[in-house]
């Protein structure tokens, strides 16, 4: 295989993705330029896609590519073998830019543009997913040659962005769809389904959604179709820290499709991760660019009690305009607060944080305690890197923040022994080869950190 080529800063041995955005803040107070910034960690990508290959062995991933379209990251998911979700002809051209091959796409969006479809015809894509008649149709005219995979509805209730009030057939439709597709004589090969993403509980979700498709594999059976492809979507936890475990989740998962797709079977089983891959390679750092302070009660007097009656509004340079646009809406946890000056015992005041632009819903989160910031100090945000920086504009005239891939020698070798082999070589555990080391300035830096 063929190497892509990725731009990157390879990390000083020794040092930490964490150790560099320490080092660009300590560099930002000897100047103005205190502009907000990403620091993304390659290597923690090849960490995710080890753990995947360990843990789900039989299930071959085809990265979301909507998550995060950051070539570094798309490039390095290229090289470790992975497939490709992409569900537009600019997702298409972009991965196939890369050098990817049609055959490690899935044209993963059951709605599509007709001359979307014709694109794909056109570069050679074949799978591509459908759960209505109109979607059959436009394909047999379209892209007669097309591999289709059935996406079924399942019950994301608990997932915080339930995506099958918008696509999915249920079981009853599915079979009326493959006897449409029959008539229409296009090959249907697989059945696709996605749990929702960043679900509480995806676990019960993937039981039933696999059972599901089993009886759609039988229904094609019945109609002399070749299903043999099973796609299990996202819905993988990525953050780090996650209140869910990913191995508790694909424990569940992989008796359950022994079960019902046992390893005899035949079937091919891929998936399609998009936070998994990316969340916690991202941390993004924001700074205080206006500070105000409301009192709650006026007193009269100046004793220490009566300061704590104060709240805080601060004003960084990134907000929901930005790289917060998607995830404001579910839920947001406070960063990791990087004062220039603190002192031990902190007072913590009720505060809010706010993006830059002038729009009153801008704000990043509601309530915190934190202790007293200035204007220049940094509040950085882990786990960033699942639909941030793909769904933020320039609204009102405020940059995007710049991003800094990083990735250090061992990742990289890792990555290629990966590429060269297809598999990964036993390794002790990568996370401890940079622990021995504590970036001098780190002492000065106080760091809290609060859930809201
Ligand atoms: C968004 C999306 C994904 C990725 O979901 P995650 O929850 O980020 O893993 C996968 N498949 C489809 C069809 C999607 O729309």
């Amino acid at each position: 295989m063929n190497s892509f080529s990725l731009d990157f800063s390879f990390l000083e041995e020794g040092f930490t993705a964490q150790d560099i955005l320490e080092q660009k803040i300590n560099e930002s107070s000897l100047s103005d330029d205190k502009d907000a910034f990403y620091v993304a960690d390659l290597g923690d990508i090849v960490k995710k896609h080890i753990r995947w290959l360990k843990a789900l062995p039989r299930v071959t991933p085809f990265y979301a590519v909507k998550c995060n379209d950051s070539k570094a990251i798309v490039t390095t998911i290229a090289n470790l073998g992975a497939g490709f979700d992409c569900a537009s002809k600019a997702e298409i051209q972009f991965v196939q830019n890369i050098g990817v091959q049609p055959e490690r796409i899935i044209y993963a969006n059951p709605c599509k543009q007709i001359s979307e479809i014709k694109y794909a015809a056109s570069c050679g894509v074949e799978k591509m997913t459908f759960d209505s008649e109109g979607e059959l149709i436009k394909v047999a005219k379209n892209h007669p040659n097309a591999k289709l995979v059935l996406r079924i509805a399942t019950d994301d209730c608990k997932a915080m962005c339930q995506l099958s009030v918008k696509f999915g057939a249920t079981l009853k439709t599915s079979r009326l769809l493959l006897e449409r597709a029959k008539e229409l004589n296009i090959d249907v090969i697989g059945v696709s389904f996605h749990v929702g993403s960043d679900s509480r509980d995806p676990q019960q979700t993937f039981v039933q959604a696999i059972s599901d498709a089993r009886c759609v594999f039988d229904m094609g059976a019945e109609l002399g179709f070749n299903i043999h492809l099973l796609d299990i979507g996202g819905g993988f936890p990525g953050s780090k820290n996650s209140r869910l475990n990913f191995e508790e989740v694909i424990s569940v998962i992989n008796l359950t499709l022994d079960k019902y797709f046992p390893a005899n079977s035949g079937v091919q089983i891929i998936a399609e991760p998009g936070r998994y891959y990316v969340a916690s390679a991202f941390t993004l750092a924001v700074n205080v660019i206006a500070k105000k302070v409301m009192l709650t009660e006026q007193t009269g007097s100046h004793d220490e009690d009566d300061a704590s009656k104060k709240t805080l509004m601060y004003y960084v340079n990134d907000g929901i305009h930005g790289s917060f646009n998607l995830i404001t809406r579910f839920r947001m946890e406070m960063g990791i607060v990087r004062k220039k000056k603190s002192k031990p015992d902190e007072k913590l005041y009720s505060s809010s944080i706010w993006g830059p632009t002038c729009d009153s819903d801008d704000r990043i989160i509601e309530q915190c305690d934190l202790p007293e910031l200035e204007v220049g100090d940094w509040i950085l945000f882990e786990n960033m890197g699942a639909y941030t920086v793909v769904a933020s504009s320039t609204f009102n005239g405020f940059p995007r923040p710049t991003l800094h891939f990083v990735m250090s020698r061992p990742h990289w070798q890792l990555m290629h022994t990966i590429q060269e082999h297809g598999t990964f070589p036993e390794v002790p555990e990568l996370n401890d080869v940079h622990v021995s080391c504590v970036s001098k300035n780190r002492m000065e830096l106080n760091s809290i950190a609060c859930i809201v």
